[in-house]
């Protein structure tokens, strides 16, 4: 089951529902936001990218 944590609610209320919460830039076609395990939406990028820090974290 999906879910998002209280921060990113906040943030998803405050219009930041597209916004990546790791770095701030907007989800596209090509790199959409998903949930990942800590319940921020993320770029799909960072959990496939072996380098980043939220590596395999996609829910
Ligand atoms: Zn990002």
């Amino acid at each position: 089951m999906r879910w998002i944590n209280s921060r990113q609610q906040t943030r998803d209320h405050a219009g930041q529902r597209n916004i990546c919460a790791a770095c701030g830039h907007d989800g596209t076609s090509r790199d959409p936001l998903i949930n990942n395990t800590d319940g921020f939406r993320v770029h799909r990028s960072h959990t496939t990218d072996q380098r980043h820090g939220l590596y395999g974290t996609a829910q």
